[in-house]
C-alpha cells in the first residue's frame, strides 16, 4: 500500500484552511487504500470508470460521497444515478438531459459541474466559452429539474509550463464568475480545478475544490 498518510493529513490541513474541498482520486487503486484514507476522515473520492466505481460503492462504507471525474457516457448514467454525490464532468447537454431522466428514475436531484473546455489538447472533452454562457442563459436548465449545477470543472493542459496553466486557471475562473452571474440561483457555487501537479496554482486563481490522486495514493499502473 502506497498510501501517503502524512502527505494526505499535511495537503487536508492546508485545503481546509483555504476552504478548499479536497477529492481523493482513488481510480485504479485497491478498496484498502480508500480505507486507509476513509479511517482518517476522508470522505470525498473521485473515480473516473463506471463499472470501477459500482464495484467500489458496493463495498466500501456507505458515508462516501462518490464524484465522478471523468468522461461520462450517456448510456452508462443509469448504473451511477443512485448513489453518486457530484458528476464533474458533464459535457454536453444531452448528458445533462439523460442524468435528469435517471435522477428521476431514483427520486434524486444529482448536482453536476458542467465541464468547460481550458486546456490546449484536442481531446479534452467540454464546453466552450459562448456554448457555456449559451447554455445557462437561455433558460433551458429549468428543463432538469432533477439535476442541479453546482458549478464549473475543467483541466489544464498537460504541460509544465505555469504561464499556460496560469491562464487556463483564470480563464476558467472567469467563466465561472460569469456563469455564476447568469445563474444567480445561489447554489452555483464550486469550482473544480487542480489536481496533483498544479493544485497549489489552481487554488491562487480561485479554485475551491482540487481533485487529487497520485499524490495521496503513488503513481497509478494501469497494466495491472
Ligand atoms: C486522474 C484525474 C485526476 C487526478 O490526477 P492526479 O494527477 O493523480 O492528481 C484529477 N482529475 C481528473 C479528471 C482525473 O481523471
Amino acid at each position: 500500500m502506497a498510501v501517503n498518510i502524512n502527505l494526505y493529513q499535511t495537503i487536508k490541513q492546508t485545503l481546509t484552511n483555504q476552504n478548499v474541498q479536497l477529492i481523493a482520486v482513488s481510480k485504479t487503486k485497491p478498496n484498502e487504500d480508500l480505507q486507509a484514507l476513509y479511517d482518517l476522515g476522508q470522505r470525498a473520492f473521485g473515480e473516473n470508470y463506471v463499472q470501477e466505481l459500482v464495484d467500489k460503492e458496493a463495498s466500501l462504507p456507505k458515508d462516501i460521497q462518490w464524484h465522478f471525474i471523468g468522461h461520462l457516457q450517456s448510456n452508462k448514467v443509469k448504473y451511477i444515478a443512485p448513489f453518486v454525490y457530484l458528476i464533474h464532468g458533464v459535457d454536453s447537454e444531452k448528458l445533462l438531459q439523460e442524468i435528469n431522466k435517471q435522477a428521476a428514475k431514483q427520486n434524486r436531484i444529482i448536482d453536476c459541474l458542467l465541464q468547460v473546455h481550458i486546456a490546449t489538447e484536442e481531446t479534452k472533452f467540454g464546453f466552450d466559452g459562448p456554448s457555456l454562457h449559451e447554455l445557462l442563459v437561455s433558460g433551458r436548465v429549468a428543463q432538469y429539474p432533477n439535476v442541479r449545477i453546482k458549478g464549473l470543472m475543467g483541466m489544464a493542459s498537460f504541460s509544465e509550463d505555469q504561464e499556460l496553466l496560469s491562464s487556463e486557471f483564470t480563464l476558467l475562473k472567469s467563466y465561472f464568475d460569469k456563469a455564476k452571474l447568469a445563474f444567480a440561483n445561489g447554489q452555483f457555487d464550486t469550482l473544480s480545478m487542480g489536481m496533483s501537479s498544479d493544485y497549489a496554482l489552481a487554488i491562487s486563481k480561485g479554485s475551491n475544490m482540487v481533485r487529487i490522486g497520485s499524490l495521496l495514493f503513488g503513481a497509478r499502473n494501469y497494466n495491472k
